[in-house]
């Protein structure tokens, strides 16, 4: 999905090496309107502009090479002043105290329910006051375009006839 609104969708940049985690993250916050990018390891997430330009970055610690809190120390020295999210095991108590010296905002235990992990996200866009809506974000999937705030989807110029329940369903996807 590719935004095709002027405002650019909200962006997060993943870096996780757990790839079913990883994929999960990024297909909820896809769903959820963010536009997303993720990598398995702090090396090729700093490789990428898209890592410090992020509107959000969530970071796991526990990460090869580099670990995650090295990772939001880099981001922070390059630069980076957009929120950074640490990601990390219970075990890791200790840990969290160090991403936040790292230079992290906020940091959450696995396992943790994808609802907090939205609610946090969202708390760390109004906090940097980078709200532009996400939902107001219209979405682009081959001739298939979705506006979620008018709640019209069409398919190349033709507007189809869904059902609240429809949208939302086409809406997740
Ligand atoms: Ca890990």
């Amino acid at each position: 999905l590719t935004s095709v609104n002027s405002l650019p969708a909200n962006t997060v940049a993943v870096i996780e090496d757990d790839r079913s985690l990883r994929e999960m993250l990024t297909s909820i916050l896809t769903a959820h309107g963010y536009h997303v990018t993720a990598h398995a390891d702090g090396e090729a997430a700093m490789r990428d502009e898209h890592t410090i330009g992020s509107d959000v970055a969530i970071i796991d610690i526990g990460l090869p090479g580099i670990d995650g809190l090295e990772v939001c120390r880099r981001l922070r020295a390059n630069g980076r002043t957009a929120p950074v999210m640490m990601l990390t095991a219970r075990h890791e108590v200790q840990d969290r105290v160090l991403g936040l010296d790292a230079g992290a905002d906020d940091y959450l235990v696995k396992p943790f329910a994808l609802d907090e992990l939205l609610a946090r996200v969202r708390a760390l866009h109004r906090r940097h006051g980078t709200a532009a809506s996400a939902v107001d974000t219209q979405l682009e999937l081959d001739d298939l375009t979705i506006d979620p705030g008018t709640r019209v989807a069409t398919r190349g110029e033709n507007p189809l006839d869904l059902t609240r329940i429809e949208f939302d369903l086409l809406h997740l996807l």
